[in-house]
Parts: structure tokens; sequence; C-alpha cells
């Protein structure tokens, strides 16, 4: 893609042109000044959200108490996963919204590797979430340390090659399990190519899309995908810590059981039953009460969403981040920073990580800089990595460029040197 100029005005041209401009106005924006780049960790509030659960705790909860259960609560899970299936190109029984994606991870992990019990071999990779490979290595530690893992080496630390995938998945593989884009780098996987390597060898592939649901269009059941786990508060907007969503492909739902044998899971919860007895579908992956405030935030964010359209989300996510390369190959490259995430569009999610030996210093001063200097929050990530989230149901060109132009002068005039290197609990 080819930018004309560096100029203010060529930002506020895009603006003009995005036929997405208009949903901006449906979060809540309290500082108009600050320029928030990380929505790919914590999505902003839709405004319908903040009205919505104002009535769900005053009359769902202060008023219908127990009835709300009967009223709809008891059904959300299946109810919001059948929502969200259009999102990741699966059928409306195939997804529920339960928990968080690290325990869905582990009850998925666990079903997959006793479903394939000769088999030893975990393959993952070294961009994945370390939750991810802690769960792993948890779920290694508790059936008895049968298994291994083996993770996918990255040559450039920016890219993980073909000829690596190849190599590392083989018939001894019980489980792929391989995040869709990196949280660092934003390398994204071919998810066709990758579950059919693991087909081949007749293993399971569970792929987590924390960071491309709602921003790059998804098609498990085309991908043949078996499993999937991701998060619903980064692209997806439905506030922090909110229930996280799991797909199980239906001809496997009745193969694969979890290990967390709650009562939800069973096939008549409310005949409370002394023997378990799983239901035969995906609720068979639930396990107890679900958090129901959490969850009421997930469907007025879904709708924004599917109102959007992914396919438009991924085509001016994909301008926005080459708008913000173009500007880091004029600005900011020539002051010692690196591109951390791969050029070529196909290989990358909605985030650009920027590296600096500096790093940490320079997003504190991006957050902290007094006024009457922008403030930007972007998220930093050990060693060196400044993530630069675009969110293009929220993200403008002119933030891009006001951002970029702010790192530009807190490098050139050594702004950074005024912040500490200790690090804050949350970075
Ligand atoms: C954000 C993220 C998670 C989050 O896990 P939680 O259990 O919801 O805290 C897990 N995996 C990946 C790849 C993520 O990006």
């Amino acid at each position: 893609m080819e930018f004309a100029h560096t100029g203010l005005n060529l930002a506020q041209e895009l603006d003009a042109q995005d036929e997405l401009a208009s949903f901006r106005d449906e979060f809540v924006i309290s500082e108009p000044n600050l320029i928030y780049l990380d929505g790919n960790s914590l999505g902003r509030l839709p405004r319908r959200t903040a009205d919505l659960l104002r009535r769900v705790v005053e009359a769902e909860w202060g008023e219908r108490l127990i009835r709300s259960w009967n009223e709809g609560w008891i059904h959300a899970p299946t109810e919001l996963g059948a929502r969200l299936a259009p999102l990741i190109g699966a059928q409306s029984d195939e997804v529920l919204v339960t928990e968080a994606t690290s325990v869905n991870l582990f009850k998925l992990a666990v079903a997959a590797l006793q479903a394939r019990p000769g088999r030893r071999k975990i393959v993952s990779d070294v961009f994945n979430f370390p939750s991810d490979l802690y769960i792993l290595q948890g779920v290694i530690d508790l059936l008895g340390c049968r298994h291994w893992l083996e993770l996918i080496p990255s040559i450039d630390s920016i890219t993980i090659s073909p000829q690596s995938i190849e190599a590392a998945i083989d018939d001894e593989t019980a489980l792929v399990c391989l995040t869709h884009v990196a949280f660092k780098s934003a390398f994204m996987y071919d998810m066709e190519r990758v579950t059919q390597l693991a087909h081949e060898a007749g293993a399971l592939m569970l792929w987590d899309l924390s960071h491309s649901v709602g921003v790059v269009p998804l098609e498990l059941n085309l991908c043949d995908a078996d499993l999937a786990v991701g998060c619903t508060y980064k692209y997806l907007n439905s506030g922090p810590g909110a229930p996280a969503f799991l797909f199980v492909r239906r001809d496997l739902q009745a193969q694969l059981l979890q290990p967390i044998w709650g009562w939800f899971a069973a096939s008549a919860p409310f005949a409370f039953e002394l023997d378990f007895d799983p239901a035969p579908d995906i609720s068979r992956f639930r396990v107890g009460s679900i958090p129901m405030l959490s969850m009421r935030a997930v469907e007025p964010a879904l709708e924004i969403i599917l109102q959007a359209g992914v396919e438009r989300l991924r085509k001016k996510s994909i301008m926005q981040t080459e708008y913000l390369i173009y500007l880091a190959d004029e600005w900011l490259l020539p002051l010692g920073f690196s591109l951390g995430s791969p050029r070529q569009v196909a290989l990358r999610g909605s985030h650009i990580s920027l590296r600096h030996p500096e790093g940490y210093r320079i997003t504190r001063a991006l957050i902290e800089s007094p006024p009457p200097a922008v403030k930007v929050i972007p998220d930093f990530r050990a060693p060196d990595n400044i993530r630069l989230g675009v969110t293009p149901l929220y993200t403008t060109f002119t933030e891009i460029h006001q951002a970029l132009d702010r790192m530009r002068i807190i490098v050139q005039d050594n702004l950074y040197e005024q912040y500490s290197e200790d690090w804050l609990a949350v970075t």
C-alpha cells in the first residue's frame, strides 16, 4: 500500500473516507485527548453495554432475583456461543461462552490428550502466550508426565517458517496447540494449512483465537479445526475478565470429555443425580454457575462487531497497520526503532510491535507525559516491544499519526530519560 506523504492532512482525509468511522460513536470516550492503542489487551466500553448493565443489575438481579435464571440466564453460555459462532466460522451448536481462556484451554487440552492415548507429544511454539504454555505444562504434570511439549522455534523472532512447523508435527503428536495471532509480533498462522498438517499426522488441532477474533475473519469449519478457545475482552470489547469462549467441532463433542465434571456439564443438572452423566452436546464442556453480570456484557459488544462486519474491519485494520508501518519507516526506524511485526499483510494480525532498546521508558513517557502533549496508551512486552494495537472499530488514522509523531519527539528529544526503568505491576 502506498501513502503519498507524512502530513497530518493525509490522515484526516483517510478518516473522512472511512466507511466505519461512525462506529467510534458507539464507545464511551471520556478523554478525547487520549490515544488508546491497547484495544488488543482491553477493548473500550460500548455505550450500549453501560446502559444494559445498569438495567441488568437493577431489574434482572434486583427485581427478578432467582427467577432470572429461568428467564434466560441459564442458557446464556450456549446462546451467546451461537451469537459468536459466525465470527469464527462455526455452527451455532459448536460454541460456548464460559470461564477464562486459560480454563477453557485446560479443559480442551486434557480432553484432546485423553482422546489420543498412544501419543505423547504436544506441539506449540515459542511465540505462544505464557499462560497457554503453563497450562500445557500443568496438564502434562497432572497426567503423570507421560507427555512432552515441543516448541516450534523462530529464526527471526517475528515469524515461524512453514518448514519449522512441518518438522515439529509427526506421528507421535497427540495435539497441536497454537495461538493464531502471536501476542508479541502479531505473526499469523495459515490456519488451514497447519490444521491440515496436524490431521495428516493424526493429531488434534487446538487454536487460541484471543488475538484474532473480532478483527480477522476466521473459518474454523472450512479449515476443519477440531478445537478452539479465545478471549472476549480484547477486540470483542466485552469488559475486564469477561467470560471466554470455546469451540468443539460437532462430531467430536460426544467423543471428548473435559476433566472438570461440574453440575452444568451433566445431562440433567437439576435432576441432582449422584453419579455424573455428561451432557451429549456442547454443554458437557460447561462447569458451574456463570458470572451473569459479566456474561451480559458480551452480547451488546458482539452486536457492534457483527454490524460492522469482520471483513470490513479486517480491510480497515490492514490499511491502518500499513499506514502505521509507513510512518514508522519514515520517522522511527532512523531513530533506532525496528519493526517487530511481519511486513507481509497476510502474515500478521491487527497490532504492530515496534522495538527499541529503551522501549519500556518510551512507553512510560507516552502514557505519563503531562499536557499539552497527547497521551498515548500502547503496551509494552519484554524485552523491547512497544505494542500498538489498532482497533478498527474506534482507532482513527489521525490517532495513529499523532501517536507516531509523539514517539518520534520522545526519542528525538530524549524525553524518556526522565522516566524510571522500574516496572509497574501491569505493563
Ligand atoms: C489474552 C490471552 C489469554 C488470556 O487468558 P485468560 O485466562 O483470559 O486471562 C490467553 N491466551 C492468549 C493467547 C491471549 O492472548
